[in-house]
């Protein structure tokens, strides 16, 4: 079985496999410190009780001691700490660099979605030419379109820095499988995949909406992301790229959540303390740097509280591990607790200012069977509310300001007609066709009708209200003109055709927060000063500025496009410096 097959190896294997290789050079105070009062689990309870007695928002708690003795130490140029797609392309990396690396993380290293931003690709140049001429000449629009939608706040540097290297790491993680080992689509074929295969790999909307130009769009989403499918999906090509960083001399550990950073009197990080899947202390030092890839704070309520309050102001109660894709550490609780941000604070670090909440229609039930494409929208009280051609993002902000946090999406049977006109970008499914639709008015989640009136009678809304709104939207459709919201006119559809249907579209998914530690293009981590914090890197989800005020959906898969381009970067960086 190649490596890649399974996608959950137990933690017991891999500790074995870690342990044969040898990576211990030396084992102090095991005994002592089986038995011993863990200083961790102290500051946890700590940090506990400090969260309760404040109203949820001491997100910092008190940092751990450095224990005296430990069950290992290991001496590499660079520990990384966190092992998803950022962590792994860091590990991946630096092992093929020829370094000594050593990875640690809090569950089984397997956490990864599925879209990422294939812009500047060769390989997806090669199998999608018709989607990757849409890239020439975009970098302006995009540097501009991020910067404007992040007011700002964002660092315009690391998206730069994002479109120069985003090809090369794209082509390299994928370079983790042979061709043969995964079947994947082309334009030739139609973006067609072998679905029983357990690894796909895909453009994610094929073919594109047909008269879809990025370049006159009012929100923009610029094409040509790769979709991870198959049994397997992200997390096989996370197991495949993990696989080749083990050949290539890494070693890492699961289970194995990293507890504090150590310094030296100057400051430098140089290396870390850990906890074995054992509860044992283990001490790694870093000759180089420590790269922290431990993702976003989404199930740590005082950091949220703190940092990102609307999204519990807004009606966020996912916490724990049944939240989407989050792993479980070995106590069964949800990893992705902010844990690196409170290491890299304790040592200074700062928490960017005006974090963003990755925000998405993901699921059927709070989705329409077009996602989020701009058919008329109108909230609760039956009106219209706004130009409906935006990104999802975008539309999931608004949409939770509404009563009800409630829209309904109203459309008639010339659906099929009006879909070559619709957008790209996350969520949107323009290749919808009329079998899903009445799939899912037989499934109770879209309702259908003959008249407007029978519509809105079945549904939870001013009904004659409801009906104005629609008039009013079919004479500014037959005007070619949105004076109301500005919609562009050739997405202006009258509803005319019985039958009519809707349905509705309650808040989107919080997924993960963008609020990390305040950093550069380098990848570097910086002080309450502003100074940079010698030895210490980030990538993915906690390296801060790449985002900020909203996640923008200029790409799909542009988070994991970022965590694998800064995680190879931040190696990179660490093993120069
Ligand atoms: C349902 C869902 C769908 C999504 N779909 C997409 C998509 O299609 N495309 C896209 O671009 N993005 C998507 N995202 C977002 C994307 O998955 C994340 O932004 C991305 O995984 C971040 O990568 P990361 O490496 O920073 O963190 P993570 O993937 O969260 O990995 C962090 C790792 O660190 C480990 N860890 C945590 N604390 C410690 C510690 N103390 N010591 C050691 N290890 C630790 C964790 O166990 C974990 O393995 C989606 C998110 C969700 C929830």
């Amino acid at each position: 079985m190649s490596t890649y097959e399974k996608t959950s190896v137990t933690r017991r294997g891999f500790l074995g496999a870690a342990a044969a290789a040898g990576a211990a050079v030396a084992s102090l105070g095991l005994a002592g410190c089986a038995g011993a009062p863990s200083p961790a689990k102290e500051a946890d309870a700590g940090a506990e009780e400090a969260l309760s007695s404040t109203g949820a928002t001491d997100w910092l708690g008190e940092e751990p001691a450095t224990p005296e003795s430990f069950a290992a130490e290991y001496e590499a140029d660079i520990v990384v700490c966190g092992l998803g797609v950022a962590g792994v392309a860091a590990l991946r990396t630096a092992a093929e660099a020829g370094l000594r690396v050593i990875g640690f993380d809090k569950a089984d290293a397997s956490r990864s979605s599925n879209e990422v931003c294939a812009f500047g690709s060769g390989l997806y140049a090669e199998r999608y030419p018709d989607v990757a001429a849409h890239w020439e000449g975009m970098r302006p629009l995009i540097l501009n379109a991020v910067s404007e939608g992040c007011l700002y706040r964002n660092d315009t540097r690391i998206l730069s820095r994002y479109l120069d290297i985003n090809g090369e790491t794209v082509d390299w993680y994928f370079s983790a499988l042979d061709e043969s080992e995964y079947s994947f689509g082309t334009s030739e074929n139609g973006g067609k995949v072998d679905r029983e295969a357990a690894l796909t790999l895909a453009e994610a909307v094929y073919p594109l909406p047909e008269h879809y130009d990025p370049r006159t769009e009012n929100m923009p989403c610029v094409p040509g992301s790769f979709r991870m499918g198959g049994e397997q999906k992200g997390p096989g090509f996370l197991a495949a790229n993990l696989a080749r960083a083990q050949e290539a001399g890494a070693e890492y550990y699961t289970y194995t959540p990293a507890v504090k950073l150590l310094t030296d009197e100057a400051g430098r990080v140089t290396g870390v303390v850990a906890r074995d899947a054992e509860g044992n202390f283990v001490k790694a030092t870093a000759a180089k740097g420590v790269i922290l890839a431990t993702g976003d704070f989404m199930n740590n309520e005082a950091m949220l509280r703190t940092f990102l309050p609307a999204v519990l102001d807004q009606g966020y109660e996912c916490f724990g591990p049944e939240n989407y894709y989050t792993l479980a550490d070995a106590e069964g609780k949800a990893c992705n607790v902010g844990d690196g941000h409170r290491m890299a604070a304790w040592v200074g670090g700062k928490v960017q200012d005006f974090g963003a909440s990755m925000s998405h229609f993901s699921k059927a039930a709070n989705s329409s069977v077009f996602g989020t494409l701009p058919f008329l929208m109108l909230d609760a009280h039956g009106r219209r509310f706004m130009n409906e051609d935006v990104q999802g993002q975008q539309f999931a902000e608004r949409i939770r300001q509404l009563p009800r946090r409630q829209a309904i999406m109203v459309f008639d049977d010339a659906f099929e007609e009006q879909l070559p006109w619709m957008p790209y970008g996350h969520g949107k499914l323009p290749n919808t066709r009329r079998k899903d639709v009445e799939a899912r008015v037989e499934e109770g989640t879209l309702w259908k009708a003959d008249t407007l009136e029978e519509l809105f009678a079945q549904m939870d809304i001013d009904g004659e209200a409801a009906i104005a709104s629609v008039e009013r939207y079919n004479e500014l459709c037959r005007k070619g003109v949105d004076e109301d919201f500005g919609k562009t006119p050739t997405r202006l559809f009258a509803l005319e055709r019985p039958p009519f249907y809707a349905n509705y579209m309650t808040r989107g998914d919080d997924l993960v927060t963008m609020c990390g530690i305040v950093s550069d293009e380098q990848c570097h981590a910086y002080n309450t000063e502003g100074e940079i914090i010698p030895g210490l890197y980030l990538a993915g989800n906690v390296q801060g500025n790449r985002f900020a005020t909203i996640y923008p959906e200029i790409f799909m898969g542009y988070s994991i496009g970022m965590a694998l381009a800064f995680g190879r970067e931040a190696a990179r960086v660490a093993a120069a410096e």
